[in-house]
């Protein structure tokens, strides 16, 4: 998504079915210019009374004793991981399919990513985490990728057998579930994104680190904030990643409409599902009874995908690629010594997924738009 960043459907035909709603998310925000004044005038610019309400309400979303707001996604994986003791030369297992940060931020610790393919979920396929275990290994980080929730279950039980410490990665799915449990609720430690691309978003970047144990919450808390324990006292070194008091304000109006962002976003999938499922041509990913997808993305399994692709832009339809070149494949991780065909449902995913946008703005009209556009270049 690092190329998704802002900016209006440039279509050639003008873009009838923009990717990003957030012209739409922000067209009245009065409200939130109102609670902004008065957070200017307050001057409680630092860690104050609204990211503490704020933090207070996301946890109540996550399902989790504790949220804590870090200054991004990225930060809130990296602050997650060394809270649960990631630290230099440890190996920290995650998904060959996962988005770049996920690996920035085990690298930022000084620890290296070692790689697990994913199933047809897109989510780390749990059969494969033991054979990936070695005696540096510290940690597993699931990500809930395309806003499915990986088999937490499952990593939970690899885990407690090989005594390594879990970090879900939910930047992609808040609210999602598995067995009726929420993404970031399950392992020791999970983070959220309010990038402007996720499920929900503030005006530049924010994250949250989620927990249900007290010592992490506490560390995590020290690390955000240079280690402070107070205005004297510094019990570590840490970082400033502080959540933004102004996009702390725009969180709590973003959470007051996060149920209903949710369920429009599912009940759009269910449509495009039903009028997309007998198409010949492409496939959809199995819909997996036991989680509730949030489909921060639809995609979908293309035949001819790149020319599926021009077609849909050529058409108006913002089509995208989540994403073209796995991470493992990617120059800056070349150094991890992996190659092209060590995770070949990654591979194959690569070169066959298409996605559509799936959000809470989208109207009827544009969803027919989409189905209608996709058949057409079927039927060719
Ligand atoms: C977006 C994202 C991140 C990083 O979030 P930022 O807020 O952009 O730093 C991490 N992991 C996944 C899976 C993401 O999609």
């Amino acid at each position: 998504m690092a190329a998704d960043h802002g900016g209006p459907a440039d279509g050639p035909t003008g873009g009838a079915v923009r990717y990003s709603p957030l012209a739409d998310q922000f067209a009245n925000v009065d409200e939130v210019f109102d609670a902004l004044r008065a957070l200017v005038r307050s001057g409680d610019f630092t860690l104050g009374r609204v990211v503490g309400t704020f933090e207070a309400r996301f946890a109540e979303v996550a399902g989790t004793r504790h949220a804590i707001g870090v200054g991004s996604g990225t930060d809130a994986v990296k602050i997650a991981l060394r809270a649960v003791g990631v630290g230099h030369g440890d190996e920290v297992i995650t998904c060959a399919n996962t988005f770049w940060a996920t690996c920035g931020a085990i690298a930022e610790l000084g620890a290296r990513s070692v790689f697990v393919d994913c199933d047809d979920s897109f989510c780390i396929d749990p059969a494969r985490i033991a054979g990936a275990i070695t005696p540096r290994t510290r940690a597993i980080v699931p990500v809930h990728l395309t806003g499915d929730v990986a088999d937490m279950p499952a990593i939970m039980a690899v885990a407690e057998q090989h005594g390594l410490a879990v970090v879900e990665d939910a930047c992609q799915s808040l609210l999602g579930e598995v067995d009726g449990r929420r993404a970031g609720s399950i392992g020791a430690a999970a983070a959220f994104s309010m990038h402007p691309l996720k499920i929900i978003n503030v005006w530049g970047d924010a994250g949250v680190v989620v927990t249900n144990d007290n010592a992490v919450d506490r560390q995590c808390r020290l690390l955000r904030n240079h280690g402070l324990v107070n205005r004297d006292e510094m019990a570590l070194l840490g970082y400033n990643s502080r959540l933004d008091s102004v996009q702390a304000v725009v969180g709590n109006w973003m959470l007051d409409q996060v149920h209903d962002i949710v369920a429009r976003r599912i009940d759009n999938a269910a449509y495009l599902d039903a009028r997309l499922s007998s198409v010949p041509g492409l496939r959809l990913p199995r819909r997996n009874p036991r989680t509730r997808n949030v489909h921060l993305f639809y995609i979908f399994f293309a035949e001819r995908r790149d020319a599926l692709v021009q077609h849909c832009l050529a058409h108006g339809v913002e089509a995208k690629i989540h994403y073209p070149i796995p991470i493992y494949r990617q120059p800056a991780l070349s150094h991890l010594g992996y190659r092209a065909g060590d995770f070949p449902v990654t591979d194959r995913h690569a070169d066959s997924v298409v996605s559509l946008p799936v959000d809470q703005h989208l109207s009827r009209d544009q969803l027919d738009r989409m189905v209608e556009v996709v058949t057409d270049f079927y039927a060719r």
